[in-house]
């Protein structure tokens, strides 16, 4: 067992999350914990394929696709199959603990799931080393919503995905 670091909410500062050489396994092991108690709280079953499927999404801050995640649990467990990854990545978009990146039909962990209340992310897109950021979308989405409202719309799914450089590959 890999010993759990005290509970602390790191709020990083603007554009840290971007760091190329962060130690991502803390990354990883608090998105699992995180998983863990939103699961048990809510008395949803994460079974070992769900966690290793969102395991793996946490992998990296890039956005994978369910036939690269497919590949890899192939390797472990001769009898996976599509609907294998389907079915885990249909309980991980519902607990909220993964979003879809629609540009890319591919999938990204989030690193606020919410307990409460289910959000869509708003993500920053690098082209370059292709790592996903996700914004707090309170605001824009306020802003979205009633934008929308003074129209007399309501609405009922919305994509942001921008796409440009982080820093770290602005420098390079
Ligand atoms: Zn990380
Ligand atoms: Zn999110
Ligand atoms: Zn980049």
């Amino acid at each position: 067992m890999v010993q759990r670091k005290a509970k602390q909410k790191t709020k990083q500062k603007g554009g840290a999350e971007w760091s190329h050489n962060h130690d991502h396994r803390l990354c990883i092991v608090d998105a699992l914990d995180r998983a863990a108690d939103l699961c048990a709280g809510r008395g949803a079953r994460l079974t070992s394929i769900r966690r290793r499927v969102l395991e793996l999404i946490w992998s990296s801050h890039r956005p994978i696709g369910a036939y690269s995640l497919l590949e890899v649990l192939k390797q472990e467990r001769a009898n996976a199959a599509p609907p294998t990854i389907y079915r885990a990545l249909e309980f991980l978009l519902e607990q909220g603990l993964i979003h879809r990146i629609e540009s890319q039909n591919a999938y990204i962990g989030c690193p606020n799931p919410d307990p409460d209340q289910q959000h869509k992310g708003m993500f920053l897109i690098c082209t370059d080393c292709g790592n996903a950021v996700e914004l707090e979308e309170t605001k824009i989405d306020r802003l979205l919503r009633n934008s929308a409202s003074n129209q007399g719309f309501v609405i009922e799914s919305r994509t942001v995905e921008a796409a440009g450089l982080c820093p770290e590959c602005q420098v390079s």
